[in-house]
């Protein structure tokens, strides 16, 4: 039972002790009205409380919000509204089981209210999340206990003898009077601080700032909008990237990436709608309908006469881990009879982080006919000993590195490091955001096989550009043929252009 439901039923149990023997009648009536009284209380205090942890629950979280707001406003202290939510809390759950997890919880209560003493309130909210008043002292005071409460909850958990040092957590405040006048606005806020808190990265604590609810608002819009436009596809596009050969500018293929315009708005940018997507878990639909798209126009240049060009796509980690990943692209290729040969899949560096199943899976997809690329190399995991274990084909330099390649000594020594480890392993190189011809001569120096930047294009939308840009490049196949001859064919896209390559009004 519940420690405080016991406390009650002894407090009960002491008003008429040995109430069985009570003969008469109106203490039997006494007795009946305590036992309601007792149910009363029992029903409000199941109301307004945790089972689990024995705190306050959301309810009565808002109600003693609303009543500390009032007593700070007549005393003139500030008040503090905390929103603190676990980090890695479901991977214990998931692998240790639900048990380990309530006990986790239990536990991360009984520190936070070791660290809150007699100050504050302290209460659990739902899931792996609680909220914490605290009135009087200053904001750096609250600051204070946050950064407190952050150190005791990321020590290690030990749940016999299992060992658990990965939780950690994240504190969105807000403060009365000046990040909101009342509690539901006090509420929304310390909302919208721990979203960035959270976005910043774990063990964090982040106060209000307006930007931060406009920001919260757009992306609610978004989020809806992208939802729309994901049922569809209106809106929604690829733009296509050219890669060529370094050494003689010959068109290899093309990197996807997705376009998103709203009508009457304009394009919402890709570093916009791209972590919306991963945040939201839209970046499944999202990958499907690049993958579908990026493998169609394949098939499209095909039909073009340009049989031989490469399209890398971009997985995100979520959808890389996804088991019907194969299976999907299976189909599109199918659908569309297109060679798994001819789709490099691009996967960062924190995709790895994901550990063996993901080196598995990469196993599956080479096995497949399918090309690896790994991209921003060098941005992000700092072991270099998992490349002996990838089975990658391709490396991409981001474009960090190539930006002040003609100044920075530093950048040179590190791009020439990259093309030296992936001539070691058989692996192709690509430089990413090449814009100028000093770059190229450099990497061109460096051995570094293709490129892909404003140099040579930017990243192309549209049928009728496609088919002009395509027009106006060679492969690596016919560079020798073309460049002979000083020929250009014709492209047959199936689109008639009114003679400056806008494309005409189909017939009614
Ligand atoms: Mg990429």
């Amino acid at each position: 039972m519940n420690p405080i439901l016991s406390v009650l039923k002894n407090h009960f149990g002491q008003l008429c002790p040995g109430h069985a023997q009570c003969p008469s009648l109106q203490q039997r009536l006494s007795l009946l009205e305590q036992e309601r009284e007792f149910q009363r209380m029992q029903a409000e205090y199941l109301a307004s409380h945790d089972a689990l942890t024995g705190l306050p629950n959301r309810n009565l979280f808002r109600q003693h919000a609303i009543e500390c707001m009032e007593a700070a406003r007549e005393e003139h202290q500030p008040l503090a509204l905390m929103f603190l939510d676990l980090d890695n809390f479901k991977m214990v759950n998931d692998t240790l089981g639900h048990v380990a997890g309530d006990a986790l919880l239990v536990e991360v209560s009984h520190r936070m209210r070791g660290i809150l003493g007699g100050e504050g309130f302290l209460a659990r909210l739902g899931g792996d999340e609680f909220g914490v008043l605290l009135r009087g002292g200053g904001v750096g005071m609250f600051f204070e206990l946050a950064h407190a409460m952050i150190d005791v909850i990321k020590d290690v958990y030990d749940f016999g003898g299992q060992r658990v040092s990965t939780i950690g957590c994240s504190i969105g405040m807000a403060v009365y009077p000046d990040d909101g006048e009342d509690v539901s606005e006090l509420l929304r806020h310390a909302d919208a601080a721990i979203y960035e808190s959270k976005r910043a990265g774990k063990n964090r604590v982040t106060r209000f700032h307006p930007d931060m609810h406009r920001r919260l608002v757009r992306r609610s819009q978004l989020e809806e909008q992208l939802r729309e436009v994901l049922r569809t596809g209106e809106g929604l596009s690829l733009a296509l990237q050219p890669k060529v050969r370094m050494k003689d500018e010959a068109l290899t293929g093309f990197e996807a990436l997705a376009r998103w315009r709203i009508p009457g708005q304009g394009a919402v940018s890709p570093m916009e709608f791209i972590p919306l997507a991963e945040e939201t878990g839209l970046i499944v639909p999202l990958t499907h309908f690049i993958l579908r798209e990026a493998i169609w126009r394949i098939a499209e240049f095909e039909r073009w006469g340009w049989p031989e060009l490469s399209m890398a796509i971009n997985i995100s980690p979520r959808q890389f881990s996804r088991p019907d990943l194969e299976s999907e692209l299976l189909r599109a290729l199918e659908e569309f009879r297109v060679n798994s040969g001819q789709i490099e899949l691009e996967i960062t560096e924190s995709t790895l982080l994901e550990g063996n199943k993901v080196i598995d899976r990469m196993h599956a997809l080479s096995h497949l006919g399918f090309r690896l690329g790994i991209d921003d190399f060098g941005t992000g995991f700092s072991s270099l000993s998992y490349i002996k274990r990838l089975p990658a084909d391709t490396l991409k330099i981001d474009r960090a590195f190539v930006t002040e390649l003609e100044h920075d000594r530093d950048d040179r020594m590190l791009v020439q490091a990259i093309v030296g480890i992936a001539e070691h392993f058989g692996m192709d190189v690509v430089a990413e955001g090449v814009e100028t011809s000093q770059q190229r001569d450099i990497l061109r120096e460096m051995h570094c096989g293709l490129g892909q930047g404003y140099l040579w294009s930017r990243p192309i939308e549209g049928e009728v550009a496609l088919a002009d840009y395509l027009q106006r490049s060679f492969t690596v196949a016919d560079y020798l043929q073309r460049s002979f001859t000083g020929e250009i064919e014709p492209i047959n896209t199936g689109i008639a252009t009114d003679g400056e390559g806008n494309p005409m009004p189909m017939p009614c």
